[in-house]
């Protein structure tokens, strides 16, 4: 059976219009030998031109000093605009309504000061069950923080599945149960225990038509599916850009706000860097913000979280991120297919069927239960397969376009075939 899916593996290989980009990856190595990294939803590998780019920085900063920010071979004080394009096309943006800062949960924060506006009949947010804890503390702090009872605001919508997913149905239901109470719909785009991927623009829809303000988290959506950011309506997103995006652990995160609120009179808190570019150094004490998303920076970027961000968005655009989807949709469609037949006695794919409802990933339950699912996690890893745990027996594996392979698929059947036996 698993010959027959190394035969396929190679065939498909052969034919895949995307293969070279891999060799533009380190692959870390296991006993001599690529490992089989399945990891790229947590921490995506590392571009080999990102070491030079990094230098060239460096060396900038030892050559020129100060003047870098104009001299530099990528002038560090506009160095934001070589990473506009690459976000909007990852964010399906205008170039104005995204910008790269901070970290995911401190945009987050800085988001909701702008669109959390909860008043006394107004007060709720709606999330889904078993959101990331960060952004569940996020949540939860900022009702806190302006005087309200999470127990009574903050409001969570249970999975409708055993498998842990949530329909566009319960979605729609739970939206219009609180609708005269809801001041914000925060949503994931993909959400990362399920794999799930939810319709961004029909949330966003029912929540404007609820009275509501709609973000959205994509740390698992952005650069593994096209996102239609300003089309879907959103008034807010955010994301981190070390999972699929490959731009280093902790790497600066993003941020998308809708061209409607360009130039919004909402409250946000305020630093220099949001400040009229064409201003700016006139350093004056009274605050105003540059249109669009960059009004809401607080400080001068890093230019050396920015340099691996930059690498990593020219290959997503030489590669096209709807180009990555159609092989990712394949790919993971392969593997599916693979783990179904080899492995389905003992593992569940607990991620949505249908490839447009979920991205690069897939969530395997294991059905004899925790103790023998962390044992076979363990059993992977000491095999050089690499996936990652979620408690209490969820195994993910995303296999991603840009460096994975149909035939990585193999060591995973014939490793877990072996333990489970
Ligand atoms: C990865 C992830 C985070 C991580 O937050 P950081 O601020 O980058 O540490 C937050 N939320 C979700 C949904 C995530 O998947």
């Amino acid at each position: 059976m698993i010959d027959t899916f190394q035969q396929r593996a190679a065939t498909l290989d052969a034919a895949d219009p995307l293969a070279s980009f891999r060799d533009e990856f380190h692959i870390p190595q296991h006993a001599g030998n690529d490992q089989t990294y399945f990891c790229g939803n947590s921490l995506g590998l590392q571009p080999k031109a990102t070491r030079q780019a990094l230098i060239d920085e460096l060396d900038d900063w030892a050559r020129l000093g100060v003047e870098g920010h104009f001299r530099g071979r990528h002038p560090w004080m506009p160095y934001h605009e070589f990473v506009r394009a690459g976000l909007a096309h990852v964010a399906g943006a205008l170039p104005s309504e995204v910008v790269a800062m901070n970290s995911l949960t401190a945009n987050l924060h800085l988001m909701m000061v702008s669109f959390y506006r909860p008043s006394r009949e107004r007060p709720a947010i709606l999330i889904e069950q078993g959101a990331f804890p960060s952004d569940r503390y996020a949540v939860e702090s900022q009702i806190r923080f302006h005087g309200f009872d999470p127990a009574d605001c903050l409001i969570e919508v249970a999975p409708d599945a055993d498998s842990g997913t949530i329909s566009m149905a319960t979605i729609a239901r739970a939206i219009d149960t609180h609708r005269d109470r809801l001041a914000l719909v925060l949503w994931p785009g993909v959400q990362y225990r399920s794999g799930e991927v939810h319709d961004l623009a029909e949330i966003a829809r029912l929540g404007h038509a609820a009275g509501a303000a709609v973000g959205f988290d994509l740390a698992h959506g952005i650069g593994n599916l096209p996102l239609r950011l300003h089309d879907a309506n959103a008034d807010f997103a955010v994301w981190c850009s070390y999972k699929y995006l490959n731009s280093g652990p902790g790497a600066i995160a993003g941020c998308f706000v809708h061209e409607r609120h360009a130039r919004t009179d909402r409250p946000r808190f305020a630093g220099w860097w949001g400040h009229d570019q064409a201003t700016r150094f006139k350093m004056g004490p009274d605050f105003v913000p540059t249109p669009g998303a960059e009004g809401w920076q607080l400080s001068n970027p890093p230019i050396l979280a920015l340099a691996p961000l930059r690498v990593s968005l020219d290959i997503f655009q030489r590669a096209d991120i709807t180009r990555l989807r159609k092989k990712s949709k394949a790919m993971t469609a392969f593997y599916a297919e693979a783990i179904e037949t080899v492995l389905g006695t003992h593992l569940d794919i607990v991620t949505p069927r249908d490839p447009e409802r979920r991205g690069c990933q897939l969530s395997l339950r294991v059905r004899a239960g925790r103790e023998r699912g962390r044992a076979l996690f363990e059993h992977l890893e000491r095999h050089g397969i690499i996936g990652d745990w979620r408690e209490p027996d969820v195994i993910r594996v995303s296999p991603t376009p840009l460096y994975n392979r149909y035939g990585d698929v193999l060591a995973l059947l014939r490793e877990a075939s072996a333990f489970l036996a």
